[in-house]
């Protein structure tokens, strides 16, 4: 088969969350299995930024929008057997963000993905004929919407299938009606069983409506995205196409997440020989400036600093967490989470370390040198810190939602089976709960030996969730 991922971010070139790692993965996995796979992203700064130089495919590629004619060039780079193509329009790409400031939106977001969906499309005749469009997200919504209206009888596309991964329900992609003339969606699919919603324009219902089937990142979230409560207002559409909804759990890269090659740690260690983890917790005591103190937790977190992700509990609970533990963390995001941290840190002075940026190398040492990594989110479509904690020795405590639930299941002293902690409801009292249970086991090395050895035995690997996309793919 060949498979084109379409994804406005994949990993290393440009990513702000989890759906990079997974289009960054997810496409080598699939050739290895001895498909063609590719992915296709916009050419941002921050793929030059980070280092990458893509090649010229086609220069000059002509598109109509707006009832004008503009151009953009393809760019090309190969790695790792798959081939990574890049819409280089500088005009709305080549800006510092990817989608906005910390403050605000970019204004012309709506056409910016518009544009990419159709410089997609005007590029798939050079790139060659897909049997699987892999959409993931809002910003890619409008691929199955033009190909499916615009492009009904273009013979590229009479067998192409469409595929749409929903990543987080609550980024949709909402504009104001006014914008449909702009990008060429007619007035006739602003309705309730089009891209209308709520009088706004929705990109990600509009990918939903369009695409052949629809998958989520957990079978447990696609089983809750059914609900009003995770919903965000689409579960109505969700539960009337939900035979063709499906779960596939993401997978971990551990050429890039493994304590035995990890380039940015101190030491390196596996699941044989833990011992260089003491160096990696020393080590990052010394980046955020904390005594390190082997038998005091580490307590940590890597996220963005957004309601979803259960931070108002964190910092609601801060004074009970640093009465046994030292705290870091690595977030950005919301600007008054991004102040809130700052004076966390000013005001527990070597017990909080605070990191507001977006820093690759620091999230490895952080997941190496951490006891336990804290997941409280409201929701969680898929999670991918609780897989790379697992497979450094950090041991997990997560409220039990969504992938969060799939992946996690609570340690049993008794039995000593289980590799982490989990509670239900968002409260202070719940989630203090399962970290004090956490720092509890902590106390006792044979137990807390025996947790880490469970965490180290899971295995996430890409291996067996390619498997079940490919199924998937085959069967559309
Ligand atoms: P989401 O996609 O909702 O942000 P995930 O857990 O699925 O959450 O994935 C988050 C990814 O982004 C992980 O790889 C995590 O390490 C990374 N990440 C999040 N915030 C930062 C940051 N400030 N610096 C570096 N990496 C980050």
């Amino acid at each position: 088969m060949n498979i084109l991922l379409i994804s406005p971010e994949v990993f290393p070139f440009a990513k702000t969350g989890g759906l990079a790692d997974v289009v960054g993965a997810l496409p080598e996995a699939i050739a290895k299995k001895g498909h063609k796979s590719s992915a296709i992203l916009p050419y941002y700064q921050l793929v030059k930024k980070n280092g990458f130089k893509p090649v010229m495919f086609k220069k000059n590629i002509s598109l109509r929008i707006y009832n004008r004619e503009e151009f953009f060039n393809l760019l090309i780079l190969k790695q790792n057997g798959v081939d990574v193509y890049f819409i280089e329009k500088n005009e709305y790409y080549d800006r510092e963000f990817l989608y906005g400031t910390p403050q605000s939106d970019y204004q012309d977001n709506a056409f910016r993905f518009a544009f990419y969906a159709k410089a997609i499309i005007a590029s798939i005749q050079y790139i060659g004929k897909q049997d699987v469009l892999h959409c993931n997200d809002w910003q890619s919504g409008l691929v199955p919407l033009y190909i499916r209206t615009h492009h009904k009888s273009d013979p590229l596309f009479s067998k192409t299938k469409i595929l749409f991964t929903i990543h987080n329900m609550a980024y949709q992609g909402l504009f104001p009606g006014e914008v449909l003339p702009y990008i060429d969606v007619p007035w006739d699919l602003y309705t309730a069983d089009g891209i209308e919603f709520w009088g706004k324009a929705n990109f990600m219902k509009a990918g939903m409506i369009f695409s052949d089937a629809i998958s989520t990142v957990s079978k447990g979230y696609s089983r809750e995205i059914l609900s009003p409560e995770f919903g965000c207002g689409l579960d109505g559409l969700l539960r009337a196409k939900e035979k063709m909804l499906y779960g596939i759990i993401n997978g971990v890269d551990y050429s890039v997440w493994s304590p035995a090659n990890d380039k940015f740690i101190a030491e390196k260690f596996d699941e044989k020989d833990t011992s260089g983890k003491a160096a990696c917790k020393k080590d990052l005591a010394d980046v955020f400036g904390i005594k390190y103190n082997a038998k005091r937790p580490m307590v940590a977190m890597i996220t963005r600093l957004a309601e979803q992700k259960g931070i108002d509990l964190v910092v609601n609970i801060m004074k009970d967490i640093l009465k046994e533990s030292d705290f870091v963390i690595l977030g950005f995001g919301d600007e008054k989470y991004n102040n809130i941290f700052q004076d966390l840190a000013k005001k527990h002075k070597g017990k909080v370390g605070v990191s507001i940026k977006f820093d690759n190398a620091l999230s490895h040492k952080i997941e190496a040198g951490a006891d336990m990594f804290l997941m409280p989110s409201r929701y969680e479509p898929c999670g991918l810190n609780q897989m790379y904690s697992l497979k450094y020795g950090t041991v997990p405590v997560v409220r039990a939602v969504g992938g969060l639930d799939d992946t996690i299941q609570n340690f049993n002293p008794s039995t000593k089976k289980g590799n982490g902690f989990k509670f239900k409801d968002a409260t202070n009292e719940a989630f203090l709960g399962a970290i004090k249970d956490a720092v509890a086991i902590f106390k006792n090395k044979k137990l807390w030996d025996a947790l880490v050895k469970n965490c180290l035995a899971c295995d996430y690997s890409w291996e067996s969730s390619a498997e079940q996309y490919l199924k998937l793919y085959k069967n559309l």
